[in-house]
């Protein structure tokens, strides 16, 4: 299980230091699971080097490798400030910031390049669901994002499946509805290499993901912990979830004992 932090554009940066230190007190995370958190970019180097309780990730890539490109960060650089995650296609950056499926796929090749692991989102809007083009809005991302990768890359990919309309709004999907899409993500992962590729790939949810519903949903069999926005801000919460996520683990752990 993977459960993954992303603040987005808030936090200064004490409030930062200060979520890691209590975090730091807080209890490890269960065996089995693994804890990323994605802060501002400006902050990367600096908590990089401090350390901090968690995986460290970054929300953005640049594209292209270093050169005349104002404002940009490659992901060597990020590789060299200690991330390790690279969330790679937000639905935020996908709307207005010129992600689109050709830039994403870049970013993903980038990320890769570099050694670094790609979280790379994928999911509906509201129109696309009540349209009942949901799967195949999101194969569509898929197939471009990442089922064309070399098959020894896919270890270091992660997917989330985000439905934007459940990112922000205080609606989550169903159990069901989270399940019925993780597996057929799942299903392409398979068609396009084989179930061990497809069984080893972190499969996350993400909207509206908090302590009230981890547990139903980390609960389903596609669904291998989420990516999380909201609820990662406050230490004790995104607490709840990391634990919500070692009782899911160790009951999948009992499942396979048997
Ligand atoms: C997100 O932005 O990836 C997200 C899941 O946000 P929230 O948990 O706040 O819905």
């Amino acid at each position: 299980m993977l459960v993954a932090g992303n603040w987005k554009s808030n936090k200064s940066f004490n409030e930062a230091q200060e979520f890691a230190n209590a975090f730091a007190k807080l209890t490890p995370p269960a065996e089995g699971v693994e804890v990323s958190i994605a802060p501002p970019a400006p902050y990367l180097a600096a908590l990089g080097q401090e350390g901090v309780p968690f995986r460290l990730g970054a929300q953005n890539v640049s594209a292209t490798g270093p050169g005349a490109q104002t404002g940009e960060f490659t992901a060597d650089m990020l590789a060299g400030c200690g991330v390790q995650d690279v969330i790679v296609g937000h639905s935020e950056r996908r709307d207005g910031h010129g992600d689109e499926d050709a830039a994403v796929a870049e970013k993903v090749d980038r990320v890769l390049e570099s050694g670094l692991r790609v979280i790379f989102c994928c999911g509906e809007s509201l129109q696309d669901r009540q349209s009942n083009v949901h799967f195949d809005k999101v194969l569509r991302q898929l197939e471009s994002g990442i089922l064309r990768l070399p098959a020894e890359d896919m270890s270091r990919v992660v997917v989330a499946y985000e439905p934007i309309w459940a990112i922000g709004t205080g609606l989550t999907a169903t159990a069901e509805q989270a399940q019925e899409m993780h597996a057929a993500i799942r299903g392409w992962i398979t068609e396009a290499f084989d179930a061990d590729v497809s069984k080893s790939i972190p499969l996350l949810y993400g909207g509206s993901c908090k302590p009230a519903n981890a547990d139903e949903l980390f609960a389903c069999a596609d669904v291998d912990g989420g990516l999380i926005g909201g609820a990662a801000l406050n230490p004790e919460h995104f607490h709840a979830l990391v634990e919500a996520a070692g009782r899911a683990q160790a009951k999948r752990m009992q499942a396979e004992a048997i």
